[in-house]
């Protein structure tokens, strides 16, 4: 067994040296996917940084109607939080449906966004692997797949992203914010998550030692009626199959306003922009939603094992657009 140095620090800027300075360091903040990694074998930090006493905390509403949530705010306290149950529904419902009670009291919200993927053969040290050890091969591409992704895939990793909150701030257009050695930075969502292409051992375009500090979610009125479906083999306690977060509201039965972004069928969450443009504009109807669901399975590339994501993604998509137009409004309620 490998020794490991522990050190705790209170200010964001001495983490960002510490952990900058050393390669062989990580952060640590609920450690629900760290310690669990380095149990298996699969990180081999030689320190670990425990950010746990930063200022980072915060779940802050925004004057113009949006939130600000602090990297180390826990999972169970921003799902909780009435700020956030009001304005995005979708993303207190994602954080209910993941995990345990017991995780989502550990887990840090900038931990879930870096949290790894749960492909079998990445936590099995003695499996090829390119994320883990770049240029070994992929095991999943002829091996088990049926829980791997169908869209943005590349011939070196089919991995899906396992994170169920990722999903609800792509569809609301979320921002990270960061302290780099050389200051501070923001991330929009969509560029935060790197689809694996040749090199799926980079997840984020963050460097060694860069810290979250904070999530930001923009003012956005068509969130107050949203919802996060989650389709998996049983009923708590399991990752995503196929999952869907969806904001909408409609003018006389047509779509004025909508986000969507789907969770378990692709390597990053992913934003439905597909179904966005077909819908907006268009009456808001079984028959439509399905036709835009079909165009956003277009792309799908499933293995053997996984073809049966396609379907359950369209239907996932139907039934979540359905369910919020029910009440035949569409406005908040
Ligand atoms: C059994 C089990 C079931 C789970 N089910 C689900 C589920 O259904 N849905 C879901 O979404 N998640 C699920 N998870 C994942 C869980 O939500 C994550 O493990 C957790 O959110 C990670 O947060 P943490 O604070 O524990 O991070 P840590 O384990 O402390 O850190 C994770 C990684 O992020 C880095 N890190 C942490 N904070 C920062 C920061 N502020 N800046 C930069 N780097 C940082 C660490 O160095 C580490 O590499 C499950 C986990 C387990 C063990
Ligand atoms: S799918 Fe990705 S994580 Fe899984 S074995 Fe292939 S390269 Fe590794």
């Amino acid at each position: 067994m490998q020794p490991i140095t522990y050190s705790r620090v209170t200010d964001p800027a001495t983490a960002v040296a510490a952990v900058s300075a050393d390669p062989t360091s990580d952060f640590l903040a609920g450690g629900t996917t760290e310690i669990d990694l380095l149990r298996q074998n699969v990180l081999h930090p030689r320190r670990l940084v425990d950010i746990n006493h930063l200022p980072l905390t915060g779940i802050e509403p925004t004057r113009e109607g949006g939130l600000r949530i602090g990297a180390l705010a826990r999972m169970s306290e921003v799902a909780a939080s009435p700020v956030v149950r009001e304005r995005f529904p979708l993303i207190c419902q994602a954080l209910e449906l993941g995990a345990s009670a017991q995780l989502r009291h550990m887990a840090s919200m900038g931990g879930n966004l870096l949290q790894r993927v749960r492909c079998s053969y990445y936590r099995d040290a003695r499996s090829p692997c390119n994320k883990r050890d770049p240029g070994t091969g992929c095991s999943a591409l002829d091996g088990f797949s049926r829980g791997h992704a169908v869209l943005g895939t590349s011939r070196h990793c089919i991995a899906t992203h396992p994170s169920d909150v990722a999903v609800a701030l792509m569809a609301v257009d979320a921002r990270v914010h960061t302290l780099a050695p050389d200051g501070e930075r923001a991330y929009a969502f969509e560029d935060f998550f790197l689809l694996p292409d040749d090199s799926p051992h980079r997840e984020h375009p963050m460097e060694h030692g860069e810290l979250i500090t904070a999530i930001e979610v923009p003012a956005m009125p068509v969130a107050r009626r949203s919802l996060y479906l989650k389709v998996r083999d049983r009923e708590s306690y399991e990752f995503a199959l196929v999952s869907v977060a969806a904001a909408l509201s409609l003018v006389n039965g047509t779509v004025a306003d909508i986000r969507v972004a789907l969770g378990g069928v692709a390597t990053k969450p992913w934003r439905a922009q597909r179904v966005e443009d077909f819908m907006i504009g268009a009456p808001a109807n079984r028959v439509n939603f399905a036709q835009a669901a079909l165009a956003e399975l277009a792309a799908a590339r499933p293995t053997p094992m996984n073809a049966f994501k396609v379907e359950l993604a369209q239907r996932a998509i139907v039934r979540a657009l359905e369910t919020l137009t029910d009440d035949g409004t569409g406005s908040p309620a």
